[in-house]
């Protein structure tokens, strides 16, 4: 809670200094201690601010824990601001209950407890409020916000409206249908010059994909996510105009790949890029205006990916722009990962940012690499760590992260980590360990390459989009319950990629 009250205080302050001055406030005296408290309480219960400001002489002092002490009218207020942004930025909407108050002099003594559907659980703490001629003189607290037990459903428990954003528009969860989850229309990975993805036109793409995504439709597809970020050769234009072709929703997706980077379509700027002027590109891409590479189509979350080495400065600074962006818009973060350890410490990353996993949403796609290795690569040897890799998924879901097993029935991915049996195996231990609502699926197939001239729909192991169509039917005459493969197809990947 420091970290949010700080946040929130940056951002007042930058604020009010912009408008020239903080608003005055008149102040209201109350007839006695206890009149103090019980508006204070119903004030702040209300979020209204001007009226908890009613209360503050220019001396107020707010004895926080960790020796952190806001004083005068002025950081007050912008401490009163950020509490009072919508959960998570803030944590409006929390309620606190009197449970027990004694008075020594003018100053009240309260336990009390602190509710709202953002929480897990009730929040227990004390206040003392030192009154002074019917004014709040000082405060001591418990509060911390970080000992907050947050409610891993929040966004339903607390009513949160969330969309698909598609090529089609905003879509609920009743329009999607089954989604493609991870899949891709237009990637530059070929080995032809890395500006051949300029060239491609629309019509020759569509052209190329129109039989799979007309097959996938008549097997059940009501929704596609493309998941081509910046630096492999992206093209968002073309996915528009094939995703309105073809008459299958698409996701479009933010966010800028790991080194190196693929095509040239934009190390130049990235490199010398500020954390602002990155999540300032996200910013734009995740509006109606310009969306995503200009399309007025707003992405629906970010897509990222980080090297099995470990992140490099650069991947670390797209981080942190990403998780400002997350801050603001509540959109996911997703990343593709080959590493367990490299999974893991981007977890911690965005808890360092201010991205916890309990607040905002983190999908660590491509994580059948990790859950088939025998462990962690080691350096200087062939051999594994001695923890299963497996066991860094369900480190990672403990933490909160979904997980996307994405190459299943892929040729490119190979039996090795697509086969089906394998994959349910995965599946099934993830439900036994308790995690079915943070389990995602794809086959990361498709798709036109034209960096491979003269093949149709060109990279090597191209492939259509049944086979987790396929896999679905595969799972239902396995014995796998309708429940289960309805989480799977459709679910959790609203949960896990839609937005406020
Ligand atoms: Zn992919």
């Amino acid at each position: 809670m420091r970290r949010l009250f700080v946040l929130g205080m940056a951002m007042v302050l930058a604020i009010a200094t912009a408008a020239g001055a903080v608003a005055k406030t008149e102040q209201v005296r109350q007839p006695t201690p206890a009149a103090v408290v019980a508006e204070h309480l119903d004030a702040l219960n209300a979020c209204d601010v001007d009226r908890l400001m009613a209360q503050y002489p220019d001396e107020i002092k707010i004895l926080l824990p960790g020796g952190v002490t806001v004083e005068g009218r002025d950081d007050v207020r912008a401490l009163f601001e950020g509490f009072c942004q919508p959960f998570p930025a803030g944590l409006a909407g929390l309620q606190f209950t009197e449970l027990s108050s004694s008075k020594v002099q003018k100053t009240v003594n309260a336990q009390w407890k602190a509710e709202a559907c953002f929480l897990a659980e009730p929040y227990l703490g004390a206040d003392a409020y030192e009154t002074w001629s019917g004014l709040m003189a000082a405060q001591v607290t418990t509060f911390d916000g970080a000992e907050l037990k947050i409610n891993p459903d929040w966004r339903q428990d607390c009513g949160v409206e969330l969309w698909f954003q598609t090529t089609a528009g905003p879509l609920g969860a009743d329009e999607i249908g089954n989604v493609l989850a991870h899949h891709h229309m237009f990637v530059e990975l070929g080995d032809a010059t890395p500006e051949d993805f300029l060239s491609s036109t629309p019509e020759e793409v569509y052209e190329a994909l129109a039989p799979w995504l007309a097959e996938a439709k008549a097997l059940g597809a009501g929704s596609f996510i493309e998941f081509t970020p910046f630096g492999v050769g992206r093209r968002p234009d073309i996915v528009k105009y094939v995703a309105d072709q073809a008459d299958l929703p698409t996701m479009m997706v933010t966010g800028i790949y790991r080194e190196p980077f693929v095509t040239d379509d934009m190390p130049g700027w990235v490199y010398g890029a500020s954390v602002d002027e990155i999540a300032d590109f996200f910013r734009g891409e995740l509006s109606n205006d310009p969306g995503v590479g200009g399309t007025g189509v707003p992405a629906g979350f970010i897509k990222l990916s980080q090297n099995d080495t470990g992140m490099t400065l650069t991947e670390l600074k797209i981080l942190e722009a990403a998780c400002t962006v997350a801050q603001e818009t509540d959109a996911t973060i997703a990343s593709h990962i080959t590493s367990g350890p490299t999974a893991l410490s981007v977890i911690e990353a965005l808890e360092a940012f201010g991205c916890d996993l309990d607040r905002y949403r983190f999908v660590w796609i491509h994580t059948q690499v990790t859950a088939r290795a025998d462990g962690a690569k080691l350096e200087g040897t062939w051999g594994s760590g001695h923890d299963p890799g497996f066991d860094y998924l369900l480190a990672a879901a403990e933490r909160g992260a979904y997980l996307s097993l994405d190459g299943i029935g892929s040729q490119f991915w190979t039996d090795f980590y697509g086969g089906f049996d394998l994959n349910l195996g995965w599946i099934m231990d993830l439900v036994t360990a308790g995690y079915e609502d943070q389990i995602i699926v794809g086959s990361d197939t498709g798709w036109y390459d034209p960096g491979y001239p003269g093949e149709e729909a060109s990279w090597p192991g191209s492939q259509d989009y049944n086979s987790i169509l396929e896999f679905a039917d595969w799972m239902a005459a396995e014995g796998v319950s309708p429940a289960l493969i309805e989480k799977l197809m459709h679910d959790n990947p609203f949960a896990a990629f839609s937005r406020p």
